[in-house]
């Protein structure tokens, strides 16, 4: 009996936790670029899981893309220190804590997938994603759009 109250507990945990997880995919192309220029991210989302697909058909040493969030201001900094870094590293300088999540450089037809808490990023802080496979960040970056809750602001900004 006491087996099969907690069985029964983790279950609705795991419910809980399954349902505050978004989930957003991105594709990148042969032609480097991303099919989305921004990503929104709703209020609801304690947690996000982003995929990325090539869906080229180039490997990755001729034409890979990964997906790298950072502040936008951290950007350029970013995607030079990851040049450095080399491609035995997906050009990401390995500990580097302005990366707030990112995938591996994948080729033509694989994806990989980043899980990351929305509690790592300050709502008035401007976010953006990148690849940083070398001279792609000119083309390949986007806006990543965090709404947090606005419930708060909402109720009073309004005429009582
Ligand atoms: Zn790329």
């Amino acid at each position: 009996m006491i087996k099969l109250v907690s069985a029964t507990g983790l279950l609705l945990l795991a419910r809980v936790a399954a349902a505050d997880v978004c989930q957003v995919t991105i594709e990148a192309t042969d032609q480097m670029r991303y099919d989305e220029q921004t990503l929104p991210v709703g209020s609801d989302c304690s947690e996000v899981e982003v995929t990325l697909r090539n869906t080229g058909k180039l490997p990755a040493s001729a034409m890979g893309h990964d997906w790298v969030l950072t502040k936008t201001s951290d950007v350029s900094s970013v995607a030079a220190a990851g040049m450095s870094a080399g491609a035995a590293n997906n050009y990401q300088k390995p500990g580097d804590k302005r990366i707030i999540a990112s995938t591996k450089i994948i080729g033509g037809g694989e994806s990989d997938t980043v899980r990351f808490s929305l509690g790592l990023l300050d709502p008035h802080e401007s976010y953006s994603y990148f690849c940083s496979a070398p001279g792609h960040v000119s083309i390949m970056k986007g806006r990543f759009v965090y709404k947090p809750s606005s419930a708060a602001s909402v109720a009073k900004n309004e005429p009582t």
